[in-house]
């Protein structure tokens, strides 16, 4: 596991920038959520730490190394999308070890890791089956099954529940807190849903078009919001 620092990031597209120095700390351990409106750069800020957009300014380090200019592959991080894409015709099993066998991970390991992910998102009985034979819920896991199984220092999830319907949403956020409870594994979640925020946050960021406008733990915000943006967002129905 590994601390995250994110330490006055800047993201410009061309002349038109999208994150000011942005600065956040993410303990060891610790479940962050970055929240906000859509368009206020989340993505943009996960995707700099994930290494898959370049940094205009500031630094990002992941444990005790400073990542700016390390591709993807050498972070020791694992990305969930929103639209986590399987691989519709390799099985579960497969898709799982997929990452992996690119990887040229010992056979055995790959076999050790994939029964642990299945055993944990409780998949073990569907590690045989298609994509297409799944439910909504049962993809959403084996997207988790293939972050799981790298090991990663840190885990990002990117609105990872905004396909889902709203019952399959509640239960996904229990199951995605029991898993961060169990392997304890740092983890950054972008969501522009305040009750995702609300529920499963060790400390949220508030941000609002690129810049941050408070960081604190949910009742915090609640009890003490910084201004009207935070109150009207944190206190809004979802
Ligand atoms: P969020 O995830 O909070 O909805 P994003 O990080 O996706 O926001 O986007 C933040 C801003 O950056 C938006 O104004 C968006 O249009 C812009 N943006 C994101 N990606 C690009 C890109 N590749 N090129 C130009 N502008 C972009
Ligand atoms: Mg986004």
């Amino acid at each position: 596991m590994a601390q995250v620092a994110i330490r006055n990031a800047a993201k410009a597209f061309g002349t038109v920038k999208v994150l000011h120095d942005v600065s956040v700390d993410i303990a060891d351990g610790q479940f962050v959520v970055l929240v906000g409106p859509s368009g206020c750069g989340k993505s943009t800020l996960l995707r700099m730490v994930a290494g898959l957009e370049t940094v205009s300014g500031g630094t990002i380090s992941i444990g005790d190394r400073v990542v700016n200019h390390l591709p993807p592959a050498k972070r020791d991080i694992a990305m969930v999308f929103q639209n986590y894409a399987l691989y519709p015709h390799k099985t579960v099993e497969q898709n799982m070890a997929f990452a992996l066998k690119l990887r040229n991970t010992d056979p055995a390991v790959v076999t050790e890791r994939v029964n642990r992910a299945a055993e944990i998102l409780d998949l073990a009985p569907y590690l045989k089956r298609y994509p297409r034979q799944l439910s909504g819920g049962q993809r959403q896991r084996v997207a988790m099954g293939r972050a799981i199984v790298r090991n990663p220092q840190v885990f990002l999830f990117d609105e990872p529940l905004s396909n889902l319907d709203a019952k399959l949403r509640v239960q996904m956020r229990t199951e995605i807190k029991e898993l961060h409870q169990r392997l304890k594994t740092t983890t950054i979640y972008v969501t522009h849903d305040q009750i995702e925020a609300m529920t499963m946050a060790d400390k949220i960021v508030v941000m609002r078009d690129g810049r941050i406008e408070q960081v604190g733990a949910p009742l915090e915000l609640f009890d003490r919001p910084a201004n009207l943006f935070v109150a009207g967002f944190i206190g809004s129905p979802s």
